[in-house]
C-alpha cells in the first residue's frame, strides 16, 4: 500500500512539474518571445514589394488582374502603419494606413480624403497586416491567451480562434518556435467558405527580434496566389512618422445592414422585370404556359431567394424550369445556388461549366444557404450558338455572342421576336441626358452581333445598372443606331 501511495505522490508531483513546464514553455509564448517581445515599444520598419493578384470583372472566369506595389511598413505589437504606391497603366497611386488599438485612418489609393472606415473594416484590418508581418496577430493570440488545440501535431503547435466571424489558426514550428503559417477561413458571399494561407519564410533577426522576409499568400482556396518580399532598410525605431492626422470628429462608422427593396413590373403578358434597388439590378422572369425562366440573380444566395419568392408571387403554380445568366460576373451569377436547390436547369455554355460546377459545390458552412443545408445535383442545359425556349405558343431565343461582346468570353443575350425586345446585361452605355456619343467597344460589339444575327429590335432593356451612372437602361434601338453614326 505504502509503495503504491508513494508512486501516486511522485506521479502527482511529476504531473504538476510537467504542467508548469508545459505552460511556461508553450510554443505561442516562445514564439511571442522571439517575434514580438524584443521590440518593446519600439517600431520595426522595413520596405517591401507586393505582387498582388485579384479576381475582378475580367474577360473570363479565374482571370487575374495583377498589381505591383512597393512601400514601407512600421509596426509593433498594437500599431501598424503603411505607406505604399501602386502603378496602374503607368499612373502612380499612393495609399496610407495608420492603425492603433482603437482607431484606423486610411487614405485609399489615389484618394484625397480619408476613407470612412467601418467597425468591421477595423476588425478585418489584421488580416491585411499579416501579408507584411504576422507580428500583430501573434500578439493578439498571446494577449487573448489562446491555447493550442487538439489538432497540434509533431511538427506544429496549432492555435485557433475566431476574429470577426473568421476562423484563424496559427501554425508554430515546434523545432524553433517560429511561425510557419496562418490560415484564415472566412465567408465570401459569392465563393462561400474561402481559405487564405499566409506562409512565412526566410527568417532574419534584428536586435534579437525574428521576422520573416518572404510571405506567400494563397487566397480563395489556393486559386489566387500573391507574394510579398521584405526588401531592405530593416530597422528598429523609437517613433514612427505621423502618416495621417486624426480628424477631431473621428469615429469608426457603424456597418450598415443592407435592406432589400424590390419593385416588380409587368412588361408584357409573358415578361416581368424585378428591380432589386439594393443592388441596382434588373432581373427578368419569363412566364410560359406551365413553367418560368429566370434570367440573372445578383451577388449572393439571399438575392437568389428573393427573386425566387417574387417569381412565386408572379405565377404561384409554375415551377422555375430554367435559370440563365448573361455572363459570369457576380451581378448576374451570384444568386445561382438557390435555383439549383429549387431544381431549375442552369442554362450555360461550355465556357462556364467548370466555373458553375465550382460554385454549385462550394461549401457554405460559415453562412449556410439552402443548397448547403440540403444539397441538390447541378443540372446543366448546354447552350451552343443559340437556344430556343418555347411552350408551343410563346418563345424566346437565347444567343451566345461570347467574346463578340468585347466584355466577356461567355456572353449571352435574350431576344423576344413577338415584343421585338432584347434583354442584355451591361453592354449599352448611352447617357440619359445630352447628345448621343460614340459607342464603346462593348456597345459596338453588341450592335455588330445584332446585325449578324439579323434581329428585328425596337427596344433593348439592360440588367445593370438601373439607377446609377446616369445611363439609359431601357433603350430605343434607334439610340443604339445613332451612337454607331456618332463621330
Ligand atoms: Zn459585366
Amino acid at each position: 500500500m505504502k509503495q503504491k501511495f508513494r508512486f501516486i505522490v511522485i506521479g502527482v508531483i511529476a504531473f504538476f512539474i510537467f504542467q508548469v513546464n508545459a505552460q511556461s514553455s508553450s510554443a505561442l509564448e516562445n514564439c511571442w518571445e522571439r517575434q514580438v517581445k524584443p521590440l518593446k515599444d519600439n517600431y520595426l520598419t522595413f520596405s517591401f514589394s507586393d505582387k498582388r493578384n485579384e479576381l475582378e470583372h475580367s474577360f473570363k472566369p479565374w482571370q487575374e488582374s495583377n498589381y505591383d506595389s512597393t512601400g514601407t511598413v512600421w509596426l509593433n505589437a498594437d500599431n501598424f502603419l503603411k505607406s505604399d504606391s501602386l502603378v496602374v497603366r503607368g499612373k502612380k497611386y499612393n495609399s496610407k494606413t495608420q492603425l492603433n488599438n482603437s482607431t484606423m485612418l486610411l487614405l485609399d489609393y489615389g484618394d484625397k480624403e480619408l476613407f470612412g472606415v467601418t467597425e468591421s473594416m477595423y476588425k478585418n484590418q489584421v488580416f491585411k497586416n499579416i501579408r507584411y508581418s504576422p507580428l500583430n496577430l501573434i500578439n493578439y493570440f498571446y494577449q487573448h491567451k489562446i491555447y493550442d488545440n487538439n489538432e497540434s501535431n509533431t511538427d506544429f503547435a496549432i492555435y485557433k480562434t475566431i476574429i470577426n466571424k473568421a476562423i484563424v489558426q496559427l501554425y508554430i514550428r515546434k523545432s524553433d518556435n517560429l511561425l510557419e503559417k496562418i490560415t484564415v477561413l472566412s465567408y465570401d458571399e459569392f465563393f462561400g467558405d474561402v481559405l487564405s494561407t499566409f506562409s512565412y519564410s526566410d527568417y532574419s533577426t534584428i536586435k534579437r527580434l525574428s521576422y520573416p522576409k518572404a510571405i506567400k499568400i494563397e487566397k480563395i482556396n489556393g486559386k489566387v496566389k500573391d507574394e510579398v518580399k521584405i526588401t531592405d532598410a530593416v530597422n528598429i525605431l523609437k517613433e514612427p512618422p505621423l502618416l495621417l492626422v486624426q480628424p477631431a470628429d473621428y469615429v469608426l462608422k457603424k456597418d450598415v445592414e443592407i435592406t432589400p427593396e424590390i419593385k416588380v413590373e409587368k412588361y408584357s403578358p409573358n415578361i416581368h422585370f424585378i428591380e432589386l434597388k439594393h443592388t441596382d439590378d434588373r432581373v427578368m422572369v419569363v412566364e410560359f404556359s406551365n413553367f418560368l425562366l429566370v434570367a440573372e440573380a445578383p451577388l449572393n444566395s439571399k438575392n437568389g431567394e428573393l427573386v425566387i419568392n417574387e417569381a412565386k408571387n408572379i405565377a404561384p403554380n409554375k415551377p422555375i424550369r430554367y435559370f440563365v445568366f448573361g455572363h459570369y460576373h457576380p451581378h448576374y451569377l451570384g444568386g445561382l445556388r438557390p435555383f439549383i436547390h429549387k431544381g431549375a436547369k442552369i442554362i450555360c455554355s461550355k465556357a462556364n461549366q467548370d466555373y458553375v460546377t465550382y460554385l454549385a459545390n462550394a461549401p457554405h458552412t460559415l453562412s449556410p444557404d439552402n443548397l448547403q443545408n440540403q444539397p441538390k445535383p447541378l443540372q446543366i442545359e448546354e447552350i451552343k450558338d443559340s437556344l430556343t425556349i418555347s411552350d408551343g405558343k410563346f418563345e424566346m431565343q437565347i444567343y451566345f455572342i461570347g467574346s463578340k461582346s468585347a466584355h466577356t468570353n461567355d456572353y449571352l443575350i435574350y431576344y423576344f421576336p413577338a415584343e421585338k425586345l432584347l434583354f442584355e446585361g451591361d453592354l449599352v452605355w448611352i447617357a440619359r441626358e445630352g447628345e448621343i456619343k460614340k459607342p464603346s467597344k462593348r456597345q459596338t460589339g453588341l450592335y455588330n452581333a445584332i446585325m449578324e444575327l439579323d434581329l428585328n429590335i425596337d427596344t433593348i432593356v439592360q440588367s445593370w445598372p438601373v439607377a446609377d451612372y446616369g445611363v439609359k437602361t431601357v433603350i430605343p434601338f434607334d439610340d443604339l443606331e445613332k451612337s454607331m453614326q456618332a463621330k
